[in-house]
């Protein structure tokens, strides 16, 4: 599928009523986060761990936790990048309801959204959950989310491959109540076909000239 224009998504974005973005792992590699089925991704350099080898395997689980020291000073250290900053621009400015994001990064909240506008649908860095007697999903989280993406008459997809279940299934979601899809990846993604805009290239860049653009063009609803 072709690139579109920034400005032919920002006359969606602002003639949106409700906007919901909706972040995977590619908005947050321009703050040194790196992702996990991009170019540099992680899976390139480790196999992924499976959750039933987690729970199966004490070898598995010694991985996993190897890992997350290996990689959590990365995130804890972590400043939210042009992108996060744009969107909390398009927040404060009015254009933006929601943020649905499958990162567990808090570098939306960083950026200064504030905690409720944002669905953390994979959870969060900062909370550990017992697998014995915590919930194997956030729940709660999931519902909001699926609440908002069908509220949104306009979802800007931003750096997710939208390969990982249930969490890809939001852009249908939208689609289905009514709502227009934009989409902001590097790399072609799995939904490119039922996006209404695609715009291939570095997050970072295209939502600083998103909000700039809408920032400038009136019409706040
Ligand atoms: P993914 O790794 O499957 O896909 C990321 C996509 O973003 C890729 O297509 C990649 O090419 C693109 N991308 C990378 N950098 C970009 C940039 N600067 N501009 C535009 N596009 C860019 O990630 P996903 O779809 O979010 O999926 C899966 C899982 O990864 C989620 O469950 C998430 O929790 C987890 N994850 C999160 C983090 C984080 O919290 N920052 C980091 C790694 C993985």
């Amino acid at each position: 599928m072709q690139s579109h224009s920034i400005q032919q998504a920002c006359d969606l974005i602002c003639s949106a009523r409700h906007l919901v973005a909706f972040t995977g792992a590619g908005i947050s590699t321009e703050s040194g986060i790196p992702d996990f089925r991009g170019p540099q991704g992680l899976w390139k350099r480790y196999r992924p761990i499976q959750f039933q080898d987690f729970l199966r395997d004490p070898e598995a689980r010694r991985e996993y936790w190897r890992r997350k020291v290996e990689l959590y000073p990365g995130i804890r250290d972590a400043r939210p990048n042009a992108g996060h900053l744009a969107l909390e621009r398009m927040y404060r400015a009015g254009r933006l309801a929601a943020v649905i994001t499958q990162n567990i990064d808090g570098l939306h909240q960083k950026a200064g959204l504030p905690a409720e506008r944002v669905i953390e649908i994979h959870g969060s860095e900062a909370h550990i959950v017992c697998v014995g007697c915590g919930r194997p999903m956030p729940v709660e989280e999931t519902r909001r989310a699926f609440a908002e993406a069908a509220a949104a008459d306009l979802l800007l997809v931003v750096g997710s491959s939208l390969q990982v279940y249930p969490a890809a299934s939001i852009p249908g979601e939208t689609r289905q109540a009514g709502g227009r899809v934009i989409i902001v990846n590097d790399e072609p993604t799995a939904q490119d076909g039922i996006a209404d805009l695609v715009l291939r290239g570095r997050a970072g860049e295209i939502l600083q000239q998103l909000a700039d653009l809408s920032g400038r063009q009136g019409g706040i609803q």
